[in-house]
């Protein structure tokens, strides 16, 4: 896949980024080295060959698609150096990306070797616990914040094979609310519905009692009925990926409405089977001419020999994407993020700064203010947007 390396880069502005995995995020070079420190022995000990093991070549089956993580988590999983090094590598690497807000996710429990049935991997019993796992991604995420000058915020994964994990993903989701911790995730294989699993119910009801926000895989392989789930049962702000959504209308019309974010995967999307391998046919595109609320991202760059940049290329190649497209799913994508308002305002300023959107007119914070916050000052036309509270979009952006 030697065009990843000669890709365009075809908005080289500054982005977000919301549904990016860390464990599908590691460099391929620090595999190699993590495996040499330990005395793992690993099928190829070149990045080359290890690439080639790593990454899905053509579009595949969930199952083959899953397999790629045995491949080398075993190398990382238990090992606190390298838990803390692949997180701040990955602040590292979104930073030259230009992504200046990213929320990174992970199930902690696929990192931990104790305080955790089964122990994953084929690892022995050590005594790395999902909770100090959150402790090392956390640390290695702030220091990468502080050397590469972007906010990386983290998404802890439920996984729906595992419902047993889900409580205490809740419980760490909670205890480091304050570490930059910003959400819940439920990840995995779609056709395990929670009405078979409701420890994944009780978690996120959990969740929204305590103010932790929600986002959910549904509809990547799944049908719409998994969105429906996720959205009326588990009470999802934002939907990982939601493509299917498109095969009931009625719900489609309805999050639209709602101003429903959808965080869209175009390269990942192709590469495990999710949709037609021809992306002049993607979903995406019928979200852009609704004016959906939806970002472009990774997924898992690893696997895919990807990098964001080369999403926007997909998209701006085959699926007709402009650069105002860009700058209008990139304000969407921060005012969709999990931070807290006032945060989520001066994120939203930088874009607007950053994309020459000033005009004198939404430069002054304070203005922003009175409009995220509902002063009353700048109502006409304005409707309420989700969870997120009023969209700038409908007033300084017209498509
Ligand atoms: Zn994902």
């Amino acid at each position: 896949m030697a065009e990843h390396f000669t890709e365009q880069i075809v908005f080289n502005k500054p982005k977000i980024e919301l549904h990016v995995h860390l464990d599908g995020a590691i460099r391929v070079e620090t595999i190699l080295d993590v495996a040499r420190r330990r005395g793992i022995t690993l099928p190829a000990g070149t990045v080359k060959e290890m690439t080639h093991i790593c990454v899905v070549h053509q579009p595949a089956t969930l199952t083959e698609f899953l397999g790629k993580f045995a491949e080398y988590m075993h190398v990382i999983a238990g090992d606190r150096e390298a838990i803390k090094r692949i997180a701040y590598e990955f602040v590292e690497d979104k930073a030259k990306e230009g992504v200046i807000y990213v929320e990174v996710r992970y199930s902690p429990h696929f990192l931990a070797n104790t305080d955790v049935e089964p122990i994953p991997w084929n690892q022995k019993e050590g005594d790395l616990s999902p909770d100090e796992v959150v402790c090392l991604v956390n640390q290695g995420l702030a220091e990468g914040e502080k050397a590469f000058n972007i906010i990386a915020r983290s998404i802890l994964c439920c996984m729906r094979h595992m419902p047993s994990w889900s409580k205490d993903v809740v419980e760490l989701c909670k205890k480091y609310k304050k570490d930059g911790v910003v959400a819940i995730d439920l990840a995995g294989d779609e056709s395990l519905n929670c009405e078979a699993y409701p420890g994944h119910r009780m978690a996120y009801e959990e969740a929204e009692r305590c103010g932790v926000h929600r986002t959910v895989h549904a509809g990547e392989v799944g049908p719409a009925s998994v969105v429906k789930e996720a959205v009326e049962v588990l009470k999802a702000e934002r939907i990982g990926h939601g493509y299917n959504i498109l095969e009931d209308q009625v719900l489609y019309k309805q999050l639209l409405e709602q101003n429903m974010h959808f965080e869209v995967c175009p390269i990942s999307s192709k590469l495990t089977g999710a949709c037609d391998p021809d992306f002049t046919k993607h979903p995406v595109i019928t979200f852009r001419k609704d004016k959906a609320n939806y970002s472009l991202n990774t997924d898992d760059p690893l696997i895919f020999n990807s990098t964001l940049h080369l999403d926007y290329s997909t998209a701006q190649n085959y699926m007709g994407f402009t650069e105002e497209e860009f700058k209008r799913l990139n304000i969407n994508s921060a005012n969709s993020s999990f931070l807290p308002e006032k945060e989520k305002k001066d994120l939203i300023n930088k874009l607007y700064e950053a994309y020459g959107m000033v005009d004198g007119f939404v430069g002054s914070s304070s203005v922003l203010d009175g409009f995220l916050l509902g002063d009353g000052e700048l109502r006409n036309g304005d409707r309420m947007l989700g969870h997120s509270g009023y969209n700038p979009l409908s007033h300084f952006i017209v498509f």
